[in-house]
C-alpha cells in the first residue's frame, strides 16, 4: 500500500493519496486545484494510474482539483450523496466502500461541519481521513454550510473516536503544521472532545469560537458544488504544447530523448556541463550551446528570443537545476532532458565530438 500526504500552503489543506502498487489503482482525497499537476506527477512517479478522486465534503477554503485529475487520468469523482454537489460519478453513503486494487476505504457519514461530511477509514482500520470533522486537537467549525455542533459531537464520538485506539488520524487541514494524530491521543488530549467533555460542553465551546468569515467561501463553494469544473469555461491548460513534456514532482518539465531528437531544430539546447565534458567521450548533441551551469544566469539574455529551451547535462541533475534557474529568471518554455547525455547515448541518438 502506498500512502502520501501532500500540502497546500495557501489553504493549509492536506491532500492524500492511497494507492495499490500492484494494480496501479489509487484514491486521491481532497485534491487542491492549484496542485493538480503536482498530484498527477506524484501519481505517475509512484506508478499509479487509475484513480478515484474523493471529497470529504464541499470545501469553503479552496477549489478542488478533482475535475482536472479526472480529465487527466479518467477515473471517477466521489462525494457524499447529500452534499448538494452536481456531476459526481460516485454518490457516497454511510457504510459504502470505495475500492483501489485489493484494498478499500469504508465511508462513514460524519456530518457537523457540513451536512455531507465524510470520513474515510482504511479497510484494516489502521488510518482514517477525517476531513474537517475531527482535526488535530481541534474540530472543524460548525457555523456555516449547514454546520451543526450537536451532529459533529456525535459524529466524532460515534464514528471516529470509536475506532481502534491505535488508528492514525489524518485531517483535511492543520494550521500549525501538525500532520497526524491517533484515536488514543484525541480521546485523551483533544480539548473539545476528550473523554470528559459532554455534548453541551462542546456545543457551548463551538458557539463561541468567533471565527472570521472564510475568505474564499463565495468563490470556493459554488466551484466545489461543480466539483471544480469551471463555470462554462475550458479546464485549465495541461501545460506547454511545444513538445510532449512531463511535469515532475520536483516542479520542472522533462522531455524524453526521442522527443528532443525530433524537435531539436526548433529549440535552444543548452548544455550546462563544463567545457571538458562537452568535448569529452560522451560527446554532445548537435547544435547544443555550451553554457556551464555557473555562467547560466549571467548569460540567460542570450536565450531570450522566445524559442523553447531544453537543458542538458551528463545525468539530468545539473540541467534540472538549470531549468529551475531559467524558470526563476522568467523563461517560460524550458524543459530538462530526462536522464541527460547518459539516456541520450543509451538510446543510440547521434552525438558530436
Ligand atoms: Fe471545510
Amino acid at each position: 500500500m502506498i500512502f502520501r500526504q501532500l500540502f497546500d500552503a495557501g489553504s493549509s489543506t492536506y491532500t492524500y493519496i492511497l494507492g495499490d502498487a500492484e494494480s496501479g489503482e489509487a484514491l486521491v482525497i481532497d485534491p487542491v486545484l492549484e496542485h493538480w499537476q503536482r498530484d498527477g506527477a506524484m501519481l505517475r512517479e509512484l506508478g499509479l494510474r487509475a484513480i478515484v478522486a474523493l471529497e470529504t465534503h464541499v470545501h469553503a477554503d479552496h477549489v478542488t482539483g478533482a475535475s482536472c485529475l479526472k480529465w487527466e487520468f479518467g477515473g471517477a469523482i466521489g462525494i457524499a450523496a447529500n452534499s448538494g454537489a452536481e456531476g459526481a460519478d460516485l454518490w457516497l453513503e454511510h457504510g459504502g466502500r470505495v475500492a483501489f486494487g485489493d484494498r478499500h476505504v469504508e465511508v462513514r457519514a460524519t456530518p457537523g461541519h457540513t451536512r455531507g461530511c465524510l470520513t474515510f477509514v482504511l479497510d484494516d482500520r489502521s488510518l482514517a481521513l477525517t476531513g474537517d470533522c475531527l482535526l488535530i486537537r481541534g474540530t472543524g467549525r460548525t457555523d456555516f454550510q449547514q454546520g451543526n455542533a450537536r451532529e459533529m459531537f456525535r459524529s466524532i464520538r460515534d464514528q471516529i473516536l470509536s475506532l481502534p485506539e491505535g488508528c492514525l488520524l489524518f485531517p483535511a487541514h492543520d494550521y500549525r503544521g501538525l500532520t497526524s494524530s491517533s484515536v488514543d491521543e484525541e480521546r485523551r488530549l483533544n480539548p473539545r472532545v476528550h473523554a470528559l467533555v459532554q455534548e453541551d460542553d462542546f456545543v457551548g465551546h463551538m458557539a463561541n469560537l468567533n471565527l472570521p468569515h472564510p475568505k474564499l467561501l463565495d468563490v470556493a463553494v459554488p466551484a466545489n458544488l461543480r466539483l471544480g469544473r469551471p463555470a462554462g469555461e475550458e479546464l485549465p491548460s495541461r501545460g506547454p504544447t511545444w513538445a510532449p513534456l512531463r511535469f515532475t514532482v520536483s516542479g520542472i518539465w522533462e522531455i524524453e530523448p526521442d522527443a528532443l531528437a525530433e524537435r531539436r531544430a526548433a529549440l535552444h539546447i543548452v548544455d550546462v556541463r563544463e567545457a571538458d565534458e562537452f568535448s569529452g567521450p560522451l560527446g554532445h548533441i548537435g547544435g547544443a550551446r555550451l553554457i556551464p551551469l555557473d555562467q547560466l544566469l549571467a548569460r540567460a539574455a542570450e536565450l531570450k528570443d522566445g524559442m523553447p529551451i531544453v537543458t542538458v547535462c551528463r545525468s539530468g541533475a545539473r540541467s534540472a537545476q538549470a531549468a529551475v534557474l531559467l524558470q526563476k529568471a522568467g523563461v517560460r518554455d524550458v524543459a530538462n532532458l530526462a536522464g541527460g547525455m547518459l539516456r541520450w547515448s543509451a538510446g543510440s541518438l547521434p552525438v558530436e565530438h
